[in-house]
């Protein structure tokens, strides 16, 4: 027999060494504690680590039953049978125990146990059950779902509120990335396709807000995932929750598209060619809250300026009268327009005219928010002095015609009746005396027609008084009748008889030229206006309709076949300046005008018109109380 060489043997493992191991030696090895029990159950040995589970001191331990905390794992093991294996908490410490069977050299059956301290694994997986526990209650309060996908099988495992958020059934939907592309909204395809690779591709962005179409209807699904990697830091798997925001999505677009509309609010109120202001009464004053860009610049206050502060910033230090009424209509929830004067900032001061509107926000509710529009009436109101003066002198360069023929014919008599005279004043003087009454009478006439006219070229303030209305209509009438085209045949019918009425006679010509031109213009050149004067009862009813007092009035009517106007145009006519016709023709104030005057008057004005068939205007004149 060649002995084994060298290099063999110290290659080879001792095979014969190995037998003759004892098995303490072999228990010591162990890393666990370890101890070995006969058939019935007596400690025959144990090793250093199961020292201090055991009670007693070595030599007394074998061959007893086995005391101390090895004992309940033994007690357990034993009731397992022979091969067992379990975890178990001596105390504090948990071991994992495991018992095989073991064959004694004479045959007799024994067995080991072993026990391995994993109290720190058993902790991390407590709390990891924990967390598990708290993320699921967490996920199901904010009604989240979960997934978790594994990247080597594209195993996927969905959490129950996965299935309810993508309307899908545990039972039928199948998980391949092909399924859950067909739900994801056709338009965001890319996006989550985007997020998964992000998440493969270790990105730190792993999040993305999508749509699927879920039964038909879009909804949008946050999607937040997390990589998670095994002990060597090899990453495994995919986490993530996953959330349902179509309602959150919903609320953020309204809130958006309400600030934009909010944005273009203030920006048409800023481009707005009036000054905006909104008070609220809620306090004792009316402060401000809002001022547009038109508001600052008429009062030269800023918004910061002005907010919080009251409206009465904006009275005039003396004479602020009107602002009273202002504060009336605003603490009375009640509206209007006011004219008044308004303070700048530096000091000077302007005619505005101030619209209040209450902001009815709680409907039964008195207003406590206003609007106010504000204007500078300045201008205007000089514009408007200077075109009704050139209304009338228009009015009076139209009635000069008629004027002048009017003196014409009064000095007819004059130049005859002198001549006559002349011849026979020694032969005929009582004939004479005739002549002279004739002509004093035709110069006092000339001189009213003179009076009239500079009358009505006046610029002051119109006296009224009782005039008998036949004679001024008569007059008026017989100065426009020249001035009229000669188509326009002017008839009339006075049946007022001696009636006063309470006017200004420049104020009865300028309405009746006025009038009779419209009625005129509305017939093309030729064609019968007609005028006529009369007494009218106004009973309550057409007193109401008619914004008069019941009772008698004096009614002017003018009346023609002509052209008439439409719904627009009648809605229009008073404006000044509103004309439908051409330019050099018509200046728009003659209705203006009429109508200024006549409710000057106290009286009123009233169109009847119909296209094609022609306009009635008529006028109710205040009659002077009969005494
Ligand atoms: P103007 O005569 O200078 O246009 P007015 O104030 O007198 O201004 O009239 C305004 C408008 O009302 C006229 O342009 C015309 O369209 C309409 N209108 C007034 N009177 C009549 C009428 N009798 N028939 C038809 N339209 C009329
Ligand atoms: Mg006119």
């Amino acid at each position: 027999m060649t002995p084994p060489t060298t290099t063999a043997a110290t290659a080879r493992p001792p095979v014969a060494d190995f037998d003759r191991l004892t098995a303490q030696a072999f228990l010591d090895a162990m890393p666990y504690a370890s101890i070995v029990l006969d058939a019935g159950g007596l400690l025959i040995a144990h090793n250093a680590h199961a020292d201090e589970l055991l009670e007693g001191v070595p030599s007394d331990r074998l061959g007893r039953a086995v005391e101390g905390p090895f004992r309940v794992m033994v007690d357990r093991a034993r009731r397992s049978g022979v091969t067992a294996s379990f975890e178990q908490a001596v105390g504090e410490i948990w071991y994992f125990v495991a018992a095989y069977p073991l064959a004694s050299p004479s045959g007799a059956p024994l067995q080991m146990i072993s026990a391995a301290d994993v109290t720190a694994r058993k902790h991390t997986e407590f709390a990891i059950r924990e967390s598990e526990a708290r993320l699921e209650e967490a996920t199901r309060i904010a009604q989240m779902g979960t997934y978790k996908v594994y990247w080597d099988t594209e195993l996927v495992h969905w959490s129950p509120h996965m299935f309810i958020i993508h309307g899908q059934s545990p039972d039928s939907f199948i998980h391949t990335r092909a399924a859950y592309n067909e739900l994801v909204h056709p338009e965001d395809r890319d996006l989550y396709e985007q997020y998964r690779r992000n998440l493969f591709d270790g990105k730190a962005l792993h999040g993305a807000d999508y749509r699927i179409v879920r039964k038909g209807t879009v909804r949008w699904l946050r999607l937040e995932g997390r990589v998670l990697f095994d002990s060597m830091g090899e990453p495994y798997a995919s986490f993530g929750t996953c959330q349902d925001i179509t309602e959150a999505k919903q609320r953020e677009q309204e809130l958006k598209s309400l600030l934009r509309r909010n944005a273009i609010l203030y920006e048409a109120l800023d481009a707005s060619p009036i000054g905006v202001a909104v008070v609220t009464t809620e306090g004792p004053s009316a402060e401000v809250f809002y001022v547009n860009a038109e508001f600052e610049r008429l009062t030269g206050h800023k918004t910061s300026s002005l907010a919080k502060r009251s409206i009465m910033a904006l009275q005039p230090g003396e004479g602020g009268e009107g602002w009273r009424d202002v504060m009336r209509a605003l603490h009375t929830s009640g509206g209007g327009a006011f004219e008044l004067t308004c303070a700048r900032r530096d000091g000077s001061s302007f005619l505005a005219k101030l619209e209040v509107a209450p902001v009815r926000d709680h409907p039964g509710r008195d207003a406590t928010v206003f609007v106010l529009n504000l204007r500078d009436i300045t201008s205007d109101r000089q514009r408007a002095d200077a075109l009704l003066q050139a209304q009338k002198m228009e009015a009076l360069g139209q009635l000069s015609g008629g004027v002048a023929h009017e003196i014409n014919n009064l000095l007819q008599p004059v130049l005859a009746l002198s001549d006559l005279g002349q011849d026979i004043a020694d032969t005929d003087p009582a004939k004479v005396r005739k002549y002279f009454q004739v002509i004093a009478s035709s110069g006092r006439k000339a001189r009213d027609v003179v009076r009239q006219v500079l009358t009505f070229a006046r610029r002051d303030a119109p006296e009224l008084a009782s005039y008998p209305i036949a004679r001024l209509l008569e007059d008026a009438l017989t100065l426009l009748h020249s001035g009229l085209p000669p188509g326009i045949e002017l008839v009339h019918s006075i049946d007022v008889g001696e009636a006063q009425a309470v006017v200004n006679p420049t104020q009865v010509s300028q309405v009746v030229f006025n009038l009779v031109k419209n009625a005129a213009d509305a017939m093309d050149g030729s064609g019968q206006v007609s005028v006529a004067l009369s007494l009218a009862e106004v009973d309550a009813a057409q007193g109401a309709a008619l914004t008069i007092a019941p009772g008698r009035w004096i009614q002017l009517r003018v009346a023609d076949q002509g052209c008439g106007m439409d719904a627009y145009t009648l809605s229009r006519v008073f404006e000044p300046f509103f004309t439908t016709k051409l330019a050099g023709k018509g200046t728009g104030l003659g209705l203006a005008v009429v109508y200024s005057i006549v409710t000057g008057w106290g009286g009123m004005l009233k169109l009847d018109s119909e296209v094609a068939r022609g306009t009635s205007a008529v006028v109710y004149i205040p009659a002077a109380s009969l005494s």
